[in-house]
């Protein structure tokens, strides 16, 4: 079981235990605030910063070397039976418009309830990823090496690959929402301590620029940025990169092949947490052609 904190993702975290490819591992995580929200009496406003966005771990994954990728498989998020909702002074399209709240959030028999409606919870993982190849990146940041990417669809069943920058990977997660929408519109989920439980697994020597997700019907890159057309060309050009690999087309045929199967979605828009803009570019599963092979 990982319950170690670590604060930033880095090759110079010294890992809390080791794992192979193969094993199943547990990771212990607290919420986001390092579980110091617990009543709508506690604002973020009297939160330590720099205890934001805990990650259990590391694990150094026994073989893994740089220039590999590291094969994640969620098998399941158990969440506690409450968690937070926040605004965050500043943060968010609405930010102008709202108070600092702390919303309590109980989960009941798999249900949200939030004031006086319900809605089914679908436990998703914020932060997770691998270490850089050199500078420390804040578990709060996204970027190539995974991070705060805040994807939805990170759930149980869903299928991560992370490059290996550094030897053993270094994987780490944490930051569990026990529900959230496309774009986290106002910087938080519902904010929880859970469990989750992964399988992983290598393949060796293979480039990956951005982590890739394998939902159950389709593959996704995952790219960010300070803005929209640079975050957009991140995800569209490793996505191509990879269809043009899998399937031996060439880049203009998967430009249009992009164009008519490609679909761009929102994982987090929430200025000015971080960075603008985090996107994902899902293109369909077909049966044969996996993009990346364990
Ligand atoms: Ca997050
Ligand atoms: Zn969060």
């Amino acid at each position: 079981m990982f319950s170690n904190c670590i604060y930033a993702f880095s090759p110079d975290n010294k890992p809390e235990s080791t794992g192979k490819p193969g094993d199943t591992l547990v990771f212990k995580t607290m919420d986001c605030f390092s579980n110091t929200i617990k009543t709508a009496a506690d604002l973020v406003t009297s939160c330590d910063y720099s205890k934001m966005n805990p990650a259990a771990g590391p694990a150094y994954i026994e073989g893994a070397e740089v220039g590999d990728v590291l094969v994640v498989d969620i098998l399941d998020i158990v969440v506690a039976s409450q968690g937070v909702v926040t605004t965050l002074p500043g943060c968010g399209p609405l930010a102008d418009t709202v108070e600092t709240r702390t919303k309590v959030v109980p989960i009941v028999n798999g249900m949200a309830q939030f004031n006086d409606v319900e809605f089914p919870i679908n436990p998703m993982i914020g932060v997770i990823g691998t270490a850089p190849a050199k500078e420390a990146v804040v578990c709060g940041h996204p970027g190539s090496h995974g991070g705060n990417m805040d994807c939805k669809l990170i759930t149980k069943g869903a299928r991560l690959f992370f490059p290996v920058r550094t030897a053993g990977a270094l994987l780490a997660m944490g930051d569990i929402h026990a529900v959230m929408g496309d774009s986290e519109l106002c910087g938080t989920g519902v904010e929880i301590p859970g469990e989750i439980t992964v399988k992983v697994d290598l393949i060796k020597n293979t480039l990956l620029e951005w982590p890739v997700l394998e939902t159950a019907d389709k593959w996704y890159t995952i790219a960010c940025s300070h803005d929209y057309p640079e975050a957009a060309r991140f995800a569209s050009l490793e996505l191509q990169r990879l269809i043009s690999k899998a399937y031996g087309w060439d880049l203009t045929d998967c430009y249009l092949y992009l164009s008519l199967q490609g679909d761009m979605e929102i994982c987090q828009a929430c200025k000015p947490c971080s960075v603008e803009l985090i996107l994902r570019m899902g293109v369909p599963k077909r049966s044969g052609l996996p993009l990346l092979k364990k």
